[in-house]
């Protein structure tokens, strides 16, 4: 699906990007910048007051009935504690949320948030990490303690099929790739193929002392993340390099409360992403 041709690598420095004072951005338009600050305010309301019931009663509710128009697309994990809508305090239609285990994308992502962009117009996606994310962490053991405690990474015996795909630049894997990598019907290869699209992030951050590793690496995914989508859908890309499409990266502290976001991901027209800073 994806050729060297039209792949692009993101650069962006999210683990130094993503800080306590957030993110300036002004120059990618008012929709994404006021989708962006609408997130941070309605994250600051649950920081300050999480028990602020959020807007879904019966009025809210009507008037979601007669459309939706949501403002941002959330992609984040599957983690119980880490609900968008309720850390953003958000409404119904207000966000267009897709979830999956340490936010992997897939062909399935790609598609949900291709409709959210083409359909439903949504011009900002987020992408979300959140401390201690347990995948990462199982991924890093499963990899040899890479995240965990830093050993190096030793062969295990479902192979490694699926970072080879990473590795070499693919997108979104196809239905057909995973379903012909792994023997079909064995529990453990769908946790190996999710295993197998967080251990890039994982190896990149092997190196780094073990007191940081795993948020490292849990960045790392974020950003690894954000370049498989801009990788694997055309649509999204071209939204992004015409400017009707922003992406960030976030990342949310289980214990404060607090999402704290990198700064916009500009992609330029001849397929470079970029981090515009300020
Ligand atoms: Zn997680």
């Amino acid at each position: 699906m994806t050729t060297a041709s039209n792949r692009v690598r993101a650069s962006l420095p999210i683990t130094a990007a993503i800080v306590l004072s957030g993110v300036a951005l002004a120059s990618e338009g008012p929709s994404p910048t006021a989708s962006v600050n609408r997130l941070k305010a309605g994250n600051a309301r649950f920081v300050a007051n999480p028990a602020e019931p959020l807007p879904i009663d019966a009025e809210h509710r009507a008037a979601a009935a007669k459309g939706q128009a949501p403002f941002a697309g959330i992609l984040s994990c599957t983690d119980s504690r880490v609900p968008p809508e309720v850390v953003f305090h958000t409404g119904l239609g207000d966000l267009f949320v897709v979830r999956s285990a340490a936010q992997v994308t897939d062909q399935s992502v790609l598609a949900s948030l291709e409709h959210a962009v083409d359909t439903l117009h949504v011009p900002l996606i987020v992408v979300m990490g959140h401390e201690a994310c347990d995948i990462v962490t199982s991924t890093g053991a499963s990899t040899g303690g890479h995240a965990a405690a830093g050993a190096p990474k030793t062969p295990d015996s479902h192979g490694d099929g699926g970072e080879t795909g990473h590795g070499s630049g693919h997108g979104a894997p196809s239905p057909a790739g995973h379903g012909t990598g792994h023997a079909a019907g064995v529990s453990g290869s769908n946790r190996e193929y999710l295993a197998s699209r967080i251990r890039p992030a994982v190896s990149r951050t092997a190196s780094m002392p073990p007191d940081v590793r795993l948020r490292a690496a849990i960045l790392e995914n974020v950003e690894e993340q954000i370049n498989q989508l801009l990788t694997g859908s055309g649509l999204l890309r071209r939204k992004a390099e015409a400017g009707e499409l922003a992406f960030v990266g976030a990342y949310y502290e289980l214990t404060s409360g607090s999402v704290h976001f990198s700064e916009i991901v500009k992609v330029a027209p001849v397929g470079v992403a970029t981090l515009e800073r300020h």
